[in-house]
């Protein structure tokens, strides 16, 4: 297949794509656009390029996946919803494509993983995507990020059994952490606010993330 049939094959399915993140409730128009605008096949191997801008988590290596597009989309619209945050931490960088989709949207990301491997590969794509406005560090995520903390935003990209008191302590006052918490099988997605001394929580619902870990790798 000549390389141009193949990228106008994947422009199609990537706007495909949006209309069904759109007919699925994304309702927020600067999301709908980064995900019509980032390469998500940019972020897989090469055997699963064809299969990119299907609506599914896909493997990344590592027994990681890069994350649903619907998720992906649902995490980023319950952390800008009526806020403008200017820096945000990610937890879990894996393939970088969440990490670009924040980018696109957020002044300053900061993105922590805990295996090098991927950390490296992730920091490589988004050079050469021309992102600028990324940090990237190999770090257990559990933790935080300290050295730049406090963050407007939190969004974990691998589901806890329990909220990390690190990842609360390291919002700014009036910060949102978004984060699948739960076991496998049984996780939902949290939306956590720091409203003065207290927090606010809030369900958005059922989800699949793959465990958030302890340690480097
Ligand atoms: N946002 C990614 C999702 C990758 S899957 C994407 O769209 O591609 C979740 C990632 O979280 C994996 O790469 C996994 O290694 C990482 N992870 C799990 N526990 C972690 C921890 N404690 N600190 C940092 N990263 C972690």
């Amino acid at each position: 297949m000549p390389q141009t049939a193949g990228g106008a094959m994947l422009a199609g399915a990537q706007q495909r794509l949006v209309d069904e993140l759109r007919r699925q409730g994304i309702d927020d128009e600067r999301v709908l656009a980064v995900i019509a605008k980032v390469p998500r096949h940019e972020f897989v191997d090469d055997a699963l390029k064809s299969r990119a801008y299907e609506n599914n988590a896909l493997p990344i290596g590592h027994a990681q996946t890069i994350s649903q597009p619907l998720v992906v989309a649902m995490m980023t619209m319950a952390l800008l919803r009526g806020r403008k945050p200017q820096r945000v931490l990610e937890v879990g960088t894996g393939s970088g494509y969440q990490t670009a989709i924040l980018a696109e949207l957020v002044p300053t990301v900061f993105t922590v993983e805990r295996i090098k491997p991927l950390s490296e590969q992730a920091r490589r794509r988004l050079a050469a995507l021309r992102y600028r406005n990324v940090h990237f560090g190999y770090a257990d995520g559990i933790n935080g990020w300290l050295p730049y903390a406090p963050y407007d935003g939190i969004l974990v990209t691998a589901a806890a059994d329990a909220v990390p008191p690190a990842l609360i302590s390291q919002l700014a006052p009036g910060g949102r952490l978004v984060i699948p918490v739960g076991m496998q099988g049984a996780q939902s997605l949290r939306l956590i606010e720091r409203r003065g001394a207290g927090i606010h929580e809030q369900d958005l619902g059922r989800v699949s993330f793959v465990p958030l870990l302890p340690g480097k790798h």
